[in-house]
């Protein structure tokens, strides 16, 4: 198995934030004809990526600092969707759950949350059917203290849509160490059991496992992103295994976060002897100059195992939050 018969596998994509992949070159053409005032210090040319690992979370954030300030209009919203349709084509990928906040869309073009998701909903539905990719929709809040609130706006949104199809589930990510308000959990858990909506939660990037299983006794989780931390607890990796729960796995995303250190092994190795159900996704490909065949790629230097990859496309079928593919 090589890149390139890597690269014609059928697969699907469960872990990829909208921002994170489009491409680099398409980003600068946008930042420079919406004449985006980049901040000091940030050089255009080379902080769009990570390539090498970061010195901490934050510093792997970097590139966020100007991808937040697009798009202000509705054609280059159209041109970053699919920018990154483009590139899950070109890497055979057959279905995608595609993260993104929202929120930031609705201030940066002065329309209420409820016009922006219409927006990236009818973006992503022309995008899905020109390039006949399935494809559906996470909504993402990040921790802090504005969480729920920011939860509350989005989910109103969405029932104001008249709750669009589009729309699959939710996810919580960031900064793990700060503890979004106590009634977040409850959020999570009353929009899943009133709307269906399924629940992701980044848990266990930063070392702390028991945030995965607050993410899954708490929050209801149905899939963990990274929770790299699992490999530390027999406890939270039995858990995740009696409860079919999936994580999402992202290899090169994990040594450029130091998620995993430069000299360890991936623990997607103690996830496979413990029979931890796991995928492999990308988390930022466009970032890290990369795309989801070499994600494959990396976890076969990681683990010698082909028959995981043979195996992948319908793992990625079975934990999807998208119906009937
Ligand atoms: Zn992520």
């Amino acid at each position: 198995m090589n890149l390139d018969s890597i690269r014609k596998m059928n697969k699907g994509e469960l872990h990829v934030h909208l921002n994170g992949l489009v491409s680099t070159e398409t980003i600068k053409k946008i930042v420079q004809s919406e004449s985006c005032e980049i901040p000091k210090n940030f050089d255009v040319s080379v902080d769009l990526n990570v390539l090498r690992p970061a010195q901490s979370l934050v510093d792997y954030l970097l590139p966020w600092q100007v991808l937040r300030l697009i798009p202000k209009n509705r054609g280059n919203l159209r041109i970053i969707v699919e920018s990154a349709f483009e590139n899950l084509k070109a890497d055979s990928v057959s279905f995608v759950e595609i993260r993104n906040s929202v929120i930031y869309l609705a201030s940066l073009n002065n329309i209420s949350v409820d016009n922006a998701l219409f927006w990236l909903i009818e973006e992503i539905e022309g995008a899905s059917h020109k390039y006949q990719i399935r494809a559906g929709l996470i909504l993402t809040v990040s921790r802090g203290i504005h969480t729920n609130e920011h939860l509350k706006i989005l989910l109103q949104a969405y029932k104001n849509l008249g709750f669009p199809k589009c729309v699959i589930g939710l996810d919580l990510a960031g900064n793990e160490d700060i503890d979004p308000p106590k009634e977040t959990a409850q959020s999570f858990m009353k929009a899943k059991s009133e709307y269906g909506l399924k629940i992701t939660i980044h848990a266990g990037e930063t070392g702390n496992y028991e945030n995965i299983r607050k993410a899954i006794i708490e929050f209801g989780a149905d899939r963990i992103g990274h929770g790299t931390a699992a490999s530390k607890s027999d406890e939270v990796m039995g858990l995740l295994k009696d409860r079919d729960i999936c994580l999402e796995v992202c290899p090169i995303s994990n040594r450029l976060t130091k998620a995993v250190g430069e000299y360890e092994d991936h623990p997607v190795k103690i996830f496979i002897a413990n029979d931890v159900p796991f995928v492999i996704c990308s988390d930022n490909p466009a970032i890290h100059a990369s795309s989801l065949s070499f994600d494959y790629y990396r976890f076969l230097c990681e683990t010698n195992s082909e028959q995981h990859l043979k195996d992948m496309y319908l793992h990625q079928k079975k934990y999807s939050f998208l119906e009937r593919i």
